[in-house]
């Protein structure tokens, strides 16, 4: 299982759109890992997680091909996770020439996302080459090879945000963004599952914050829940991800790629960056 994240920034982006913040300035002038898109991720070639506005600009950049990806699961409605406009270029021939066996690319998500892609594309998805299904958390569901299970977060309710549970060929990714502490009823459902990878929302940085979004130290209580619950392997390799160039910036010094990777390393995380390659 290859993990491949495309964009690992919060909804504004790092450097901030609009931003003059000192770290804002400080990334454009480092560049490198200091640019971060809008949040989203591919396993192998063919599973898309969200839609972000970089999604496109991020697959160019990084050599991924759209065309490939035939499943696309969404997190939640947030419009840093979710741009149901751009899926109107699916439609053929209007906007794209495919095979005409080609299957419609399908999408999955909770409610909200239901209600987005049909408002932004009317009922008759088809039409776009889009297959919509909704998925209730809790309830495994397969996408082709893989087995992919949406579990509950608190994020922006009443909205039921998912974090993902992908496994295929014996390997297991946990991927989340925009997260609180997880819910004990996700913490029960992932009881006993040996996890590869896990990927965990990190947008406050160093500042404590528990809930809606997470910050490192509530990494490391994930973590260890995970370890009480028998989730964690020697090998499982977890991941800070989705940052705020609000919490970037501190008043003793920019939290760099560099100087953050160091931070966390010795409990066993690594920073997200556009870019970076898992593979299990
Ligand atoms: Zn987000
Ligand atoms: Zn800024
Ligand atoms: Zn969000």
């Amino acid at each position: 299982m290859k993990l491949t994240y495309i964009g690992t920034a919060a909804a504004e982006a790092v450097p901030a759109l609009f931003c003059e913040c000192s770290f804002c300035e400080n990334a454009r002038k480092r560049g490198g890992k200091e640019l971060r898109r809008r949040s989203g991720a591919i396993v192998n070639n063919d599973l898309l997680i969200d839609f972000s506005p970089d999604t496109y600009t991020g697959t160019l950049s990084l050599g991924i091909r759209l065309n490939e990806v035939k499943y696309v699961i969404i997190t939640h409605s947030h419009s840093d996770h979710f741009c149901p406009h751009e899926l109107e270029f699916r439609r053929a021939p209007a906007f794209c020439i495919l095979p005409d066996d080609r299957a419609p690319l399908k999408v999955y998500g909770n409610r909200n996302i239901e209600a987005g892609i049909r408002q932004a594309l009317g009922d008759d998805l088809a039409l776009h080459g889009i297959d919509f299904t909704y998925v209730p958390p809790y309830v495994p569901f397969k996408a082709g090879d893989y087995t992919v299970t949406p579990l509950s977060v608190i994020h922006c309710l009443p909205e039921d945000a998912y974090i993902y549970l992908i496994e295929k060929d014996g390997k297991r990714l946990l991927y989340g963004n925009d997260t609180g502490v997880f819910p004990e009823k996700t913490f029960d459902y992932l009881k006993g599952i040996k996890l590869d990878i896990v990927s965990l929302d990190c947008t406050m940085g160093f500042r404590d914050c528990e809930t809606g979004h997470m910050g490192f130290s509530a990494n490391l209580k994930v973590k260890n829940r995970l370890e009480e619950n028998g989730c964690v392997k020697d090998d499982t390799v977890f991941i800070s991800h989705h940052f705020s160039h609000n919490s970037l910036r501190e008043p003793d010094g920019d939290w760099t790629y560099e100087r953050f990777s160091e931070k966390v390393k010795p409990y066993g995380f690594i920073m997200s960056y556009d870019g970076l390659v898992i593979e299990k």
